[in-house]
């Protein structure tokens, strides 16, 4: 099903994010691992890929399990930032063949030394590219605390409708650790008149090389509350899993409470994280889509 018609029936969607493992992984763990979080029974899955197109060919093997061997929707995520036409008709080709028909179009981030594409230069370009190969459902990236490289949090709504002139028809966000950034980020965009629905992005800090890396790439902003909790547990595992699952639980209740439309959870693989944090709402998701 085309995730902009899940939108139609449901009233807030639920949804994972999974990345491809490195070429040299054993594909029976990543099996044991999608097949897990299927049964949690998600509204989808999306797959993350490697800027430049090097990751295609795995999301799309990805894709292909969620979609036909575990009967859960595919959300294939597509880079343009390094690639030419060719190369993203020949990624198309491929994620048609894995059955996929939901694409997140992404522009990617800047590897440094690469060739930057001379076909693309926006998610837009990609957008509008895709749409014009094909019957897809296009998503994009937005961004409650403002992409990096906008000039202003309006001048990065202004961009985004751009993306949606294009043929985007939901947006998935950054991850964010402050809800008000998102409540301002919705404000922004009934403004700026965009009513395609948006899915909250919540990363669960479980890990401490989950607090490295998400601090060092995202530039999220960081709570008091969760920074206390980062400065308490960062060296006690058991604790900083706990709390993690505890804030991000928390932060969903509270978006499902204001009525958000969907929450897409960066699982980081781990489907514990994904049980435990679905049983902690799955009540309060039942009543809503009641
Ligand atoms: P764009 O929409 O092109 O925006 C980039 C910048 O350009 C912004 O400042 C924007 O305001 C501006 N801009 C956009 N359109 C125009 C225009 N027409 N004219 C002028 N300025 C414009 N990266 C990966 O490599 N792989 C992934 O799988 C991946 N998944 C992601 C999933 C989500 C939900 C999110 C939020 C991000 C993801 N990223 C991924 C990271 C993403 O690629 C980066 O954030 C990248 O820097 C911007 O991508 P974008 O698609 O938002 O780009």
């Amino acid at each position: 099903m085309k995730i902009s018609e899940l939108f139609n029936i449901k009233k807030a969607v639920w949804s994972f994010e999974v990345f491809p493992p490195k070429p040299t992984a054993d594909m029976s763990v990543v099996h044991k691992t999608l097949a897990e979080l299927a049964e949690l029974s998600p509204d989808y899955v999306s797959v993350t890929c490697g800027a430049g197109g090097t990751g295609n060919r795995r999301t799309a093997e990805i894709a292909r399990i969620i979609g036909s061997e575990l009967k859960i929707e595919p959300l294939a995520h597509l880079t343009c930032i390094n690639s030419s036409k060719e190369d993203v008709e020949k990624s198309l080709a491929e994620l048609t063949e894995a059955g996929v028909t939901n694409i997140l179009t992404l522009r990617g981030d800047r590897v440094p030394g690469a060739e930057e594409s001379k076909d693309f230069k926006h998610a837009s370009d990609l957008a509008a590219f895709v749409r014009a190969h094909g019957d897809f459902d296009l998503g994009g990236a937005c961004y409650p605390e403002c992409h990096p490289e906008s000039a202003s949090p309006e001048e990065d709504v202004e961009n985004l409708k751009k993306k949606i002139d294009a043929g985007v028809t939901h947006l998935n966000t950054q991850l964010f650790f402050d809800n008000d950034d998102f409540y301002r980020f919705c404000d922004r965009l009934d403004k700026a008149g965009i009513t395609v629905p948006v899915q909250a992005g919540i990363m669960p800090l479980v890990k401490k090389s989950h607090v490295d890396r998400t601090i060092g790439l995202s530039g999220a902003k960081l709570p008091g509350k969760i920074s206390r909790m980062i400065a308490r547990f960062y060296d006690d595992p058991d604790s900083l899993m706990a709390a993690g699952i505890a804030y991000a639980t928390d932060q969903i209740t509270d978006l499902l409470s204001a009525g958000a439309r969907g929450i897409h959870l960066y699982v980081m693989n781990n489907p514990y994280v994904a049980r435990t944090i679905t049983g902690n709402v799955s009540s309060i998701l039942a009543g809503i889509n009641r």
